[in-house]
C-alpha cells in the first residue's frame, strides 16, 4: 500500500487552476501540475483495501492501488505500465473521467477520496514526457484484415488492440481527422487535441491506417467493404440529437451543440485562424440542457465573449449530498459544479420551453415555463411532470444551443445496410463478445451503450477487440 499512515497525515489536493479570469482568455487547458513530492503525497493516501471498490468503480478495472504505491515510491514506469495494462489512453481519461473510480473509494465513504483522475493523469504526462510512452508493434501478422468503422475512444482502443494482436487494421472516419467526439465534441480547454493527435500518431506507426473523409454507407457501401475485411468493428458513436419540436424551432439562431462545438473545435483545430461559424460573441445565449454537453457550451461561449449565458434544465435540481437510496459505492446523483459553471452563466432548474419567436426568420425571444416533478402522485417510479399555473415568462435571445443528449446511433449506413439488430432504443445490440447478429461484424462504444462516457468507450472497444481476435483465431462464430 501507500503508505500506512499517508491518508490520516494528507489530506485530498488536486493541482491548482489557472485563475477564470485568465483562463477563459483562450481555449487552452488550465490545470497545473504536482510536484513529484505532492504526487507522492497523494498515492501514499491510498489505503490498499483488501476489497477495492475501486477496481469495480472503474469500467476498465484500472488496477489503482498498485500505481497509487508506484507513485508514492516514486517509480513512475512501473506505473505507466500498470495503468496501460488497462487502459490505452489513460491521458485521456486522466483529464476527462468524471471518476467514478473516486466514488466508490472507500475513504469517500466518510473522508476524500484518493485523487486517482488526477494521480493517473500525472503517470500518463510523465510517461509521454519521459519518452517511455513508444510505438507497439505486432511481432508477427497474421494475415487478416479488419475495419473499425469511427474512430472515437471506442474505435481507437479497438484498432490499437486488434493491430497489436497481428491483424492489418484499417480504421475509416468521416470526419476530416480521427479522435470522434475527443476532437469535435470535447473542448480544447478539457482536453487539447495535441493529446488526441500523440495517440494517433503513435498507432500510425504501430501499422494502424486511417481512412478519414470517408463516410461508411455513403462513399462505400457497408456490404462491401464487409466483403473486404475479415472482420468489421462498427463505432460509429449515437450521433442522433434529442430535438425540440416547439413552434419557431426553424428560427434562425438554434443549434444542436454538437454543431456549435464542431464549429469552435475546427476553428482551432484550423491553426487557431478561422473563426468558427456559429459564434456567441456579444449574444444573449441560452442553453438547454444540464448535463456534461450543455457545460461545454457554457465554457466556449464564456471564452467566445456572450453578453449573457443561461442554462436551463428541465429536471429539477440535483441533491448537494447523496439521498438515502443513493448510498456509496454508487456513483452520486447530486450536484455537480463544473469548471465552466465556475466561470459564468445561470443555471435554472425545472423549466421547459414552450416556443421561440423571431422577425425575418430570425430568433428574438423564447417562451417558457416553470414546472414541477412528483414522483408520488401517479403510484409510480417514473415522476410525473405537471407545469406551475402562471409561470410563463419570456426572454430575449439571439442563440439557443439544444444539448439535450443523443437518441441512438444513426439507422441509414452501415446499421441498416448489413441488417444489424438493435434494441428498442435503437442502440445495437451484442453478445458477449461484442458481436451483433451479423457474424464477423462487432460494436462498441455509444453505439452499444447508448451516449455514455469515454472510459466506458474504451472499455467497449478493448472487449470488441477480444472478441475479434477470438472470432479471427477460432474462424468460428464465438458464443
Ligand atoms: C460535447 C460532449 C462532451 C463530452 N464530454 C465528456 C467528458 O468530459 N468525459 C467523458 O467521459 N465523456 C464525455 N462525453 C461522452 C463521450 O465523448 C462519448 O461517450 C464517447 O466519445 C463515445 O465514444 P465512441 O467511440 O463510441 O463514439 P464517438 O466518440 O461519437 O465516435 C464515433 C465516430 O464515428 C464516426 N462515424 C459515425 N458514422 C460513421 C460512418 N458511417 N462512417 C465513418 N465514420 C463514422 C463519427 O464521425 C465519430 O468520429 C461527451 C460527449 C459530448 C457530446
Ligand atoms: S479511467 Fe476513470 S474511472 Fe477509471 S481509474 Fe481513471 S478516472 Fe477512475
Amino acid at each position: 500500500m501507500g503508505k500506512i499512515t499517508g491518508f490520516i497525515e494528507f489530506n485530498r489536493e488536486l493541482p491548482s487552476k489557472n485563475s477564470v479570469n485568465e483562463r477563459i482568455k483562450d481555449f487552452k487547458e488550465f490545470q497545473n501540475h504536482w510536484s513529484d513530492k505532492e504526487a507522492s503525497e497523494q498515492g501514499a493516501r491510498c489505503m490498499d483495501c483488501s476489497v477495492p471498490f475501486c477496481h469495480s468503480g472503474c469500467p476498465l478495472g484500472n488496477i489503482i492501488p498498485d500505481w497509487n504505491h508506484m507513485v508514492y515510491l516514486g517509480e513512475w514506469e512501473n506505473a505507466l505500465n500498470i495503468l496501460h495494462s488497462t487502459n490505452n489512453f489513460p491521458e485521456f481519461t486522466g483529464r476527462i473521467c468524471p471518476a467514478p473510480c473516486e466514488a466508490s473509494c472507500v475513504l469517500n465513504i466518510n473522508s476524500d477520496s484518493v485523487a486517482i483522475e488526477h494521480i493517473e493523469k500525472a503517470i500518463a504526462d510523465r510517461g509521454w514526457k519521459e519518452g517511455w510512452i513508444k510505438p507497439i508493434k505486432p511481432i508477427e501478422r497474421s494475415g487478416k484484415t479488419v475495419a473499425v468503422i469511427g474512430s472515437g475512444p471506442s474505435g481507437l482502443a479497438a484498432a490499437q488492440l486488434i493491430n497489436r494482436a497481428g491483424h492489418a487494421t484499417t480504421v475509416f472516419e468521416r470526419s476530416p481527422e480521427p479522435g470522434g467526439l475527443l476532437r469535435f465534441g470535447i473542448p480544447d480547454f478539457k482536453l487539447d487535441k495535441d493529446i488526441v493527435n500523440r495517440r494517433i500518431n503513435q498507432m500510425e506507426k504501430e501499422g494502424v491506417v486511417f481512412k478519414t473523409g470517408v463516410s461508411v454507407g455513403v462513399d462505400i457501401n457497408s456490404d462491401e467493404l464487409f466483403q473486404k475485411f475479415d472482420a468489421i468493428c462498427l463505432a460509429s458513436g449515437s450521433t442522433v440529437p434529442r430535438d425540440l419540436n416547439v413552434p419557431g424551432r426553424d428560427l434562425d439562431g438554434i443549434y444542436f451543440a454538437m454543431d456549435y462545438l464542431t464549429s469552435q473545435n475546427s476553428a482551432i483545430a484550423s491553426n487557431r485562424t478561422l473563426n468558427p461559424s456559429i459564434t456567441a460573441a456579444g449574444k444573449k445565449v441560452v442553453i438547454l440542457g444540464g448535463g456534461d454537453t450543455g457545460s461545454d457550451c457554457l465554457g466556449t461561449t464564456i471564452r467566445q465573449g456572450a453578453d449573457q449565458i443561461h442554462q436551463f434544465e428541465i429536471m429539477p435540481k440535483p441533491p448537494q449530498v447523496r439521498i438515502d437510496s443513493n448510498p456509496w459505492p454508487e456513483w452520486p446523483m447530486i450536484m455537480r459544479t463544473s469548471s465552466s459553471h465556475e466561470e459564468g452563466g445561470i443555471r435554472d432548474y425545472e423549466i421547459m420551453t414552450t416556443s421561440f419567436t423571431g422577425k425575418n426568420g430570425k430568433l428574438e425571444k423564447m417562451e417558457c415555463v416553470k414546472v414541477k416533478w412528483d414522483n408520488e402522485s401517479n403510484n409510480s417510479t417514473s415522476p410525473s411532470m405537471q407545469i406551475v399555473p402562471n409561470s410563463k415568462f419570456e426572454l430575449n435571445v439571439d442563440l439557443v444551443l439544444l444539448a439535450m443528449g443523443f437518441l441512438h446511433p444513426e439507422k441509414k449506413g452501415p446499421i441498416g445496410q448489413l441488417g444489424v439488430n438493435v434494441s428498442e432504443k435503437g442502440n445495437v445490440i451484442t453478445d458477449q463478445n461484442k458481436m451483433t447478429n451479423v457474424n464477423g461484424v462487432f460494436a462498441a462504444g455509444d453505439m452499444v451503450r447508448g451516449q455514455s462516457l469515454v472510459v466506458w468507450a474504451i472499455a467497449e472497444g478493448r472487449k470488441a477487440a477480444t472478441g475479434i481476435n477470438k472470432f479471427l483465431s477460432n474462424k468460428e462464430k464465438c458464443q
